[in-house]
C-alpha cells in the first residue's frame, strides 16, 4: 500500500499500485483482483517529466480508489499506423502529444485532439477529453475502436462500426467496463494548420461569439480571456496542405517561458500580493498574444500550441448550444466577469485598471489565470459531456493559480451558475461542488446513464472497477 495522489494534489488515497506493460499482465492482474476480492481503477498521468510524483492529470474522484488497488498503464505508449489504412493504434499510456506526433510522422493528423499534450489516450477517451472543432466531437469521438480486459477477464473489442450500442458505452467510460489496452483512431492524411490571433474589445467578442463560431471560414475557434482587461483573445485555425511551408514560431520563446516559468512565479507572486493580479494579467497578455499574429505548422504543434503547464485548479462545463443559440456562453462568461470583479472591489468601479493602489487591502482576485472556450460538434458517447451527434457544445473552462487562496467560493458560485445554464460537469476537472446527489447525475445524463450502466453490468458483473464516485454515479452499494 503506498501514498497516491493526482497532479494536481488535490485528490489522494492509500493504493497498491500495479504497473502493466501489456495486455497479458492486465488480464493476469484482473484474474488477481478478482480471486482475492477487490477493487481496481486506472490511471495514467505520471509521464510528464515535471510531474513524475503524479498519478494523475484529473481533477476529480474518478480514479481515487481508498485501500484498493490502481493500476498504470503507462508503459503501454507505442503508435503505430496499420499499413496501408489511415487508422492508428494507440497503448493507453501513449501521451496526446506522443499520438498526433507520431501521426504527422507517420502521414497522418487526427481531426481533432486535446490541448494539452502530457495526458494520456488512455485517460483522455475514459472522459471524452476536448479540443474544438465546429463539426467535431471530442477525442472520443476520432476512435474507431478499442480493446478492453473487462471484468470477467475477456478481451474485448468495442468497434464503431460493428455494435452502436457498445460504441456508444466504450468511447467515454470513465474507467467502468475495464483496462484499455489499445485504442485505434481514425485519421486523415497529415495537414498543417494555420492559426491567426485577433484582439478583440471583450464585449465585441463576446457579443459576435455567434456569428465567428458558425462561419464556416473558422472551422477551429478558441476565445481566452485575462480577467482585468478590455480586451480578449480570438484563435482561429484553418487547415491548409501539408507541403505549405511553415511560418512563425508556435512553440518556443516567449511561450514556453511565459506559460511555465514565468507563469509559475507569477502566479506564487499574486497570491502572496494579490492587488498586482490584474497587472499580472495585463503583463501575461501581452506577452503571449499579438495582434494578427500568424503561424503555420504541422496539426500536431498547433493542436498542443501550449507544451508546459504552471499548477493551476480548473473548473469546466460543457455548455449546450442547441439550435445556433449562443446565449447560455455569452451569459456564462458575463457572469464571471462580474463575479471577479466584485471581489476585487476597484475603488472607482473599473475593473480594466492595473494599478494595484485602486483596489483596496480587503479585496480578493479568485481568478488569476485564464478564461476559456472552446466550441465542438457533439458525440454519440452515452456519457460524453457533448452532447448528442446533432448538437453544439462550448467547454467553458477557468484558471486560477494553485496557490490562490480565494478561488474557492468563485468556483462554486461560478459552478452552480453553469449548472444553471444545462451545463455538464467535465468528467476530468473541477466542478466548484463535490456533486454527490446521483439525482443531478441522472437529470443531466437522462436514460443514457442506464443505458450506459447496461453495458457496464456486462463488462463488470462483479463490480471490480467501480470506486466511491463511481458507485454514487451508477447507484451501486459498496
Ligand atoms: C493542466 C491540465 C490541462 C488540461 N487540459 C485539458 C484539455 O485541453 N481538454 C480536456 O478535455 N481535458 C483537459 N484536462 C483534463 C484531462 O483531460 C483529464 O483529466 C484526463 O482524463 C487526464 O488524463 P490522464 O491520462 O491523467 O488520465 P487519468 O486522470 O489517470 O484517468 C482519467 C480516467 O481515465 C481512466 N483511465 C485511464 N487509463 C485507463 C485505462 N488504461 N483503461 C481504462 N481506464 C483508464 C481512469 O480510470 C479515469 O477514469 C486537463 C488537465 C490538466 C491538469
Amino acid at each position: 500500500m503506498g501514498n497516491w495522489q493526482n497532479w494536481a494534489g488535490n485528490e489522494r488515497c492509500q493504493a497498491t499500485i500495479h504497473d502493466v506493460a501489456s495486455t497479458e499482465e492486465v488480464v493476469d492482474l484482473v484474474a488477481q483482483i478478482t480471486a482475492k476480492g477487490g477493487t481496481i481503477r486506472a490511471a495514467n498521468g505520471g509521464s510528464h517529466p515535471g510531474a513524475l510524483e503524479s498519478g494523475s492529470f484529473s481533477y476529480s474522484p474518478i480514479v481515487t480508489n481508498n485501500d484498493q488497488h490502481i493500476v498504470q498503464t503507462a508503459a503501454m505508449a507505442d503508435v503505430t499506423r496499420r499499413p496501408g489504412t489511415n487508422l492508428i493504434d494507440a497503448g493507453p499510456g501513449a501521451t496526446t502529444w506522443q499520438l498526433s506526433n507520431q501521426a504527422n510522422e507517420q502521414g497522418l493528423s487526427l481531426a481533432t485532439t486535446t490541448l494539452i499534450p502530457w495526458i494520456s489516450v488512455g485517460g483522455a477517451t475514459a472522459v471524452g477529453a476536448n479540443g474544438q472543432g465546429w463539426n467535431l466531437g471530442t477525442l472520443s469521438d476520432q476512435l474507431q475502436s478499442i480493446e478492453i480486459v473487462t471484468g470477467t477477464g475477456h478481451v474485448r473489442t468495442y468497434d464503431r462500426d460493428v455494435s452502436p450500442a457498445g460504441w456508444n458505452a466504450a468511447s467515454v467510460h470513465l474507467g467502468s467496463l475495464g483496462i484499455v489496452t489499445n485504442a485505434t483512431f481514425r485519421a486523415e492524411d497529415r495537414f498543417k494548420l494555420r492559426s491567426v490571433d485577433t484582439i478583440l474589445e471583450t464585449d465585441d467578442l463576446i457579443d459576435q461569439m455567434p456569428s465567428i463560431v458558425t462561419d464556416a471560414a473558422n472551422p477551429y475557434v478558441e476565445m481566452s480571456w485575462f480577467p482585468f482587461n478590455p480586451k480578449a483573445w480570438l484563435k482561429v485555425w484553418n487547415r491548409v496542405p501539408w507541403d505549405t511551408p511553415n511560418k512563425g514560431t508556435v512553440h518556443g520563446i516567449p511561450y514556453d517561458v511565459a506559460q511555465k516559468d514565468f507563469g509559475s512565479a507569477g502566479l506564487d507572486f499574486v497570491a502572496e500580493f494579490p492587488r498586482w493580479t490584474p497587472a499580472f494579467l495585463r503583463l501575461i497578455m501581452d506577452t503571449v498574444t499579438t495582434n494578427g499574429n500568424e503561424t503555420i505548422a504541422p496539426s500536431a504543434e498547433v493542436f498542443h500550441w501550449q507544451m508546459d503547464y504552471p499548477k493551476v485548479w480548473d473548473l469546466c462545463y460543457a455548455l449546450p448550444i442547441t439550435d445556433g443559440d449562443f446565449s447560455a456562453v455569452q451569459e456564462a462568461w458575463r457572469y464571471a466577469r462580474t463575479l471577479v470583479c466584485d471581489s476585487a472591489k476597484p475603488k472607482d468601479g473599473n475593473c480594466n485598471s492595473i494599478d494595484p493602489l485602486d483596489y483596496p487591502s480587503d479585496a480578493t482576485f479568485p481568478q488569476s489565470l485564464m478564461l476559456n472556450c472552446r466550441f465542438l460538434g457533439g458525440s454519440s458517447a452515452y456519457l460524453s459531456t457533448a452532447p448528442d451527434t446533432n448538437e453544439h457544445t462550448c467547454y467553458f473552462e477557468v484558471t486560477t493559480g494553485a496557490a490562490n487562496k480565494h478561488y474557492a467560493p468563485f468556483f462554486e458560485a461560478l459552478g452552480l451558475k453553469l449548472r444553471q445554464l444545462g451545463g455538464r460537469p467535465h468528467w476530468g476537472k473541477m466542478w466548484g461542488n463535490p456533486l454527490t446527489d446521483p439525482k443531478a447525475w441522472q437529470h443531466w445524463y437522462g436514460d443514457r446513464l442506464e443505458q450506459f450502466n447496461e453495458i457496464r453490468r456486462q463488462c463488470d458483473p462483479n463490480g471490480i472497477f467501480l470506486n466511491d464516485f463511481t458507485r454514487m454515479l451508477f447507484g451501486e452499494s459498496s
